[in-house]
């Protein structure tokens, strides 16, 4: 299989409730769109969502960091899915960011499967589900705007983002148990709110609230006061690394230092569908299950890989993610793929696909979005 010509794209599609963390607060998605087209004139895409505070990207480094390999992507010929492989997961994370290799990766899987009449989820050893279940993340916001989106939902568990406010955040937990059930699981995402004193009280009160899982309490560069936490508390609640996990080294390094109990694995900052599955893999080898996270404003692309890497890794925690139009005012293609009111996505609608299994329309990629804070051109040509 040979490139024959790729474009990127910036997707900057507003959504429907602002999205807002303790280290991000977003109006509008911010995604890469990778579109390819081989010799053949199978025509592709992928997707990620570069985020400066979770591999230091942006869809500026995503767009240089691709154009440091044009010629030789346009020179290379891929004979087999393992010199895809190889490429992926041994060349490119030595040498330009994970983000940038999950949206070109994406859409190379996207081609070989269409290109080779073979199916992804086959190929990779995995197994379509009847159903895959997912669970609800809350933004920071007000309650009673936010009750009436999240309550149409059936979340069998939820993640609600946390700061460094210890009574302002049981008030919140306080509310989302009144809203979703007080048997619902609650996850918390601090995103490296808290420092170590502030992790210390918190942690003991949020496991008196049944809280089951903390994630990313602290900067990611603090392995030793996560591992603090893992070993005086990881019996009673989940410590989980988001942001601190990035590449196979990262994930490397969190298991030698003791530093978590529980992996959240994002295609967009872990590279992509073969890069995610080899950290997934090493996390079981080292029995620490993994979860399947999600950046805000992922498009029915990174959905559609999410389920694939879901088909093979088949005791995923969790699911995150999967909102498609509920979030976005609209999406890459005109059927997205997103959940239902039960949370849920069929694994039919991935049965006798090849590729991700998404009918992207280019209009939809290429428009652009009127919307005046946007400077950027939001598109670009590679060649
Ligand atoms: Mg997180």
């Amino acid at each position: 299989m040979k490139i024959k010509h790729l474009s990127i794209h910036h997707l900057q599609i507003p959504m429907r409730i602002r999205f807002a963390q303790s280290n991000s607060d977003a109006k509008r998605s911010d995604s890469v769109v990778l579109r390819l087209e081989t010799e053949a004139g199978t025509v592709s895409y992928g997707e990620s969502c570069p985020r400066p505070y979770v591999t230091g990207e942006s869809y500026a480094s995503v767009y240089k960091d691709l154009a440091t390999i044009e010629k030789e992507l346009y020179q290379r010929f891929f004979e087999s899915f393992d010199d895809i492989q190889e490429y992926i997961c041994f060349d490119l994370p030595n040498r330009i960011g994970m983000a940038a290799i999950c949206s070109l990766e994406l859409a190379l899987l996207d081609a070989w499967s269409r290109e080779k009449h073979v199916n992804l989820i086959e190929l990779l050893g995995g197994q379509i589900r009847g159903t895959y279940n997912y669970t609800g993340v809350i933004p920071f916001g007000n309650t009673t705007k936010l009750k009436p989106i999240i309550s149409r939902f059936q979340f069998k568990e939820a993640k609600i983002k946390v700061n460094a406010d210890l009574e302002e955040n049981l008030e919140r937990i306080n509310q989302m148990k009144a809203i979703f059930g007080p048997e619902v699981p609650i996850r918390v995402d601090v995103n490296s709110d808290w420092n170590f004193a502030t992790g210390l009280e918190q942690t003991k009160r949020l496991i008196e609230q049944n809280i089951t899982c903390i994630e990313q309490p602290f900067d990611p560069a603090k392995d030793g006061a996560m591992a603090y936490l893992t070993q005086n508390y990881g019996g009673w609640v989940d410590i989980m690394a988001d942001e601190s996990l990035t590449t196979y080294e990262s994930a490397c390094r969190l298991i030698q230092n003791g530093a978590c109990n529980r992996f959240n694995i994002k295609l967009s900052k872990n590279g992509g569908i073969l890069n995610a599955l080899r950290i997934y893999q090493l996390a079981g080898h080292h029995g620490i299950p993994c979860q399947l996270g999600a950046h805000f404003g992922e498009t029915s692309i990174l959905t559609a890989a999410g389920l694939v890497l879901a088909s093979i890794a088949s005791d995923l925690r969790a699911m995150e993610g999967g909102m498609g139009t509920f979030l976005l005012e609209r999406d890459v293609c005109a059927q997205p793929i997103m959940i239902d009111f039960n949370a849920q996505i069929k694994g039919e609608i991935l049965a006798g696909e090849y590729g991700l299994g998404v009918k992207v329309e280019d209009d939809l990629v290429f428009q652009k979005v009127e919307v005046n804070a946007i400077k950027d051109i939001s598109s670009f040509s590679l060649s």
